[in-house]
């Protein structure tokens, strides 16, 4: 077979994408399986936002575009920061992207020399470490304890900082925990960060809509306006809008970082889509009632699968402030013994054991950085969740 680069063999496929595929082969093999994996709304994209596609389409929006975007797609990420996040960009300091995906890797890519640390709170994004370690970079994941509601305390980032750190990532509301900072908990961070003025912040909002506790989550830059210079912030249309296969991410940020993604992107990819540009420029100038309607969705599904789960004995999960995910502590099961007579070691070993007695897939802490965990999707049917939840009930009942 060909030989890949080491770059490609230190990384690892996106275990969220393996226990889809495995769950999918099953099912394919006649097992009835119930999906807890998926990581994007299950909603349509919104008619207002297909039809300004369509539009485009038509208007022959179909060449090249700038390679940062389009001006009308920037000025409507401009609008949208100063409006919701109360930041004030101008559209030079602004990169359109192939996702938010795209925006984290170039920027990693634009900046890491062979070596440079990123300090990344675990549990977080599987992404972060396999795109540090694709461009070259050491991740330094620091554990964010459910004691510490799976946030980052002020001292553990100044004990993980060294001479060699480059970035700081954080992602609020999180995937996989859901956890959201505070205001006063990002001055606190902001505080260490003052001592490391060479430390970049990267914050990924993509979650910032998908909120529980009323209103968008704060944001690191309205807390701490002095880490404007060094911050950017990632965004996207993916999760708020239904829109995650068109692929329409952004970084906002220093001009001179911001240029440096662009001249990278230049070579590596070239201008996102232009018409889903269009769309996304839609979406976010449009009528904004469906990011209500689906977090109210969203939030029954939170409330009933929670309760459900923490009426498992040795099950428990804490109510997540945001994103669509529930980070289920399953500590009590490490030990004990399935009905043929294997022991439950791992958190993957429970993951393991929940699919094949009873066809429920989800994915195992390890794969976030933090064990004995694992996350549940709730970006799915509610007929669903409760089966799964049901059937999580059976299969731990069945432990001895
Ligand atoms: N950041 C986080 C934390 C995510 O969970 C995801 C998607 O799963 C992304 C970024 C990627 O979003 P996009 O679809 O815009 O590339």
């Amino acid at each position: 077979s060909i030989r890949v680069a080491e770059r490609v063999r230190r990384i690892k496929p996106s275990p969220s994408t393996s226990a889809a595929e495995r769950a999918n082969q099953l099912r394919r093999e006649g097992r009835s399986i119930v999906n807890l994996v998926v990581g994007e709304p299950d909603f349509d994209t919104p008619l207002h936002i297909r039809q300004a596609a369509g539009r485009a389409m038509e208007a022959g929006a179909t060449r090249y575009t700038s390679l940062a975007g389009t001006l009308e797609l920037r000025q409507a990420i401009v609008a949208k920061l100063a409006r919701e996040n109360g930041l004030s960009f101008d559209p030079g300091e602004i990169i359109a992207t192939n996702g938010a995906k795209s925006a984290i890797y170039s920027a990693l890519a634009a900046t890491l020399e062979p070596g440079d640390e990123v300090v990344i709170p675990a549990p977080y994004w599987v992404s972060y470490p396999d795109m540090v370690l694709a461009c070259d970079g050491v991740p330094v994941p620091v554990s964010c304890p459910e004691e510490q509601g799976f946030k980052l305390t002020p001292a553990d980032l100044d004990a993980a900082i060294t001479a060699r750190t480059r970035w700081l990532i954080l992602n609020s509301p999180s995937n996989p925990t859901g956890a959201t900072y505070t205001a006063a908990e990002y001055r606190a961070l902001a505080e260490v960060l003052a001592r490391h003025p060479n430390v970049l912040v990267m914050t990924d909002d993509i979650y910032e809509h998908i909120r529980f506790e009323g209103g968008t989550a704060p944001h690191l830059l309205a807390a701490a306006p002095e880490l404007r210079d060094r911050t950017l912030a990632i965004n996207g249309v993916s999760k708020t809008y239904a829109m995650t296969g068109w692929r329409i991410g952004w970084a906002a940020g220093p001009r001179s970082l911001v240029q440096a993604l662009d001249t990278f992107l230049s070579q590596a990819a070239g201008n996102c889509c232009s018409i889903s540009q269009a769309a996304a420029a839609a979406a976010l100038t449009g009528d904004q009632g469906f990011v209500a309607e689906s977090v109210a969705v969203y939030r029954e599904r939170r409330d009933a699968t929670a309760a459900g789960i923490n009426a498992i004995p040795g099950l428990s999960c804490r109510l997540p402030e945001g994103a669509f995910y529930l980070f289920v502590n399953c500590g009590a099961l490490i030990g004990r013994k399935t009905p043929n007579g294997g022991r439950l070691a791992t958190d993957d070993d429970v993951v393991m054991y929940l699919l094949e007695s009873v066809g429920v897939a989800v994915v195992a802490g390890t794969a976030y950085g933090l064990s004995p965990y694992f996350r549940l999707s709730i970006a799915t049917s509610i007929e669903t969740l409760d089966d799964g939840v049901a059937r999580i009930a059976r299969a731990v009942a069945d432990l001895t």
